[in-house]
């Protein structure tokens, strides 16, 4: 599989990707994720152009803003999630947004080609892949191999004292989470991309039910030489360059990092009172 994706991103060359200079920053680009949500939640979408003129447009090149890793759900599309337009959204689907060695090429080909500035992984409530992974039956292949991608997540919580009414909360988080640090672990494109402040790599759940993006840490090279799988990192926001056009960047980027310090503290409120709401 992965030589197959090796094959057709060779093949595919310019029409596929794009090597010119970044065209985002990570404040940037993060802007545009939380104000899509924003106007997501809200239920005012823009009116994006779909047209003839932005498909020629987008045929000599793409210059996506975000890497966005999420699950097959139907209930879960990231285009409309953040509220995107064609060419915005670099999207991997998968069940459980997993990251086995194809969704780690794929993001990997983002950054190291595309310059995507963000890479997200986003977990869901109500996730069926993750109440799969929960329970503990055996499937038949090839659901067993997906759903034991998510199994140490599982075996991750319980051994932190997640209890019956938070436990299944608890792993959709770990399993964002432990996405966002495979794809620092096993890339060198996405991990130097990091360590110089080009990309930022974040988790993040996605409520079903309000439409809301809660985000997790962000995780940093560095901070994985530290801790590795460390369940709560807690890092410094990569520098990035200030926005020019702007005026909104300055405060998401004050309130990712005041997420970042408040992430433990959250983590152990989200414990005590998120149980139930996660059930499916
Ligand atoms: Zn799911």
């Amino acid at each position: 599989m992965l030589r197959i994706l090796v094959s057709i991103i060779v093949f595919c060359g310019v029409a596929f990707g794009n090597d010119d200079a970044p065209t985002w920053t990570v404040d940037q680009a993060m802007t545009n994720l939380q104000k899509g949500n924003e106007r997501f939640v809200k239920g005012k979408p823009k009116v994006w152009d779909s047209g003839a003129a932005k498909r020629e447009h987008l045929a000599a090149g793409q210059t996506p803003y975000a890497c966005v890793i999420s699950c097959s759900d139907s209930r879960v599309p990231p285009e409309q999630i953040f509220d995107a337009s064609l060419g915005e959204l670099f999207v991997i689907r998968v069940a459980g947004n997993v990251t086995p060695k194809e969704v780690l090429a794929s993001a990997d080909y983002a950054v190291g080609h595309l310059h995507c500035p963000i890479v997200l992984v986003m977990g869901h409530t109500m996730c069926g892949a993750v109440g799969a992974a929960l329970s503990e039956s055996d499937f038949p292949e090839p659901l067993n191999t997906l759903v034991n991608e998510i199994r140490p997540s599982v075996e991750a919580c319980q051994s932190k004292g997640y209890g019956t009414d938070d436990l299944y909360s608890g792993v959709i988080k770990e399993n964002a989470r432990n996405g966002a640090s495979t794809l620092i672990s096993g890339s060198r494109e996405i991990e130097q991309a990091v360590s110089e402040g080009k990309c930022v790599v974040l988790s993040a759940v996605y409520d079903i039910e309000t439409g809301k993006v809660s985000w997790q840490s962000q995780l940093s090279a560095v901070t994985m030489q530290k801790t590795e799988l460390e369940s709560h990192p807690v890092t410094e926001a990569p520098k990035a360059e200030e926005p020019k056009s702007d005026p909104s960047h300055k405060s998401v980027a004050k309130t990712e990092r005041k997420d970042d310090k408040a992430s433990s503290e959250q983590s152990q409120a989200n414990r005590k009172n998120s149980g139930s709401k996660y059930k499916h």
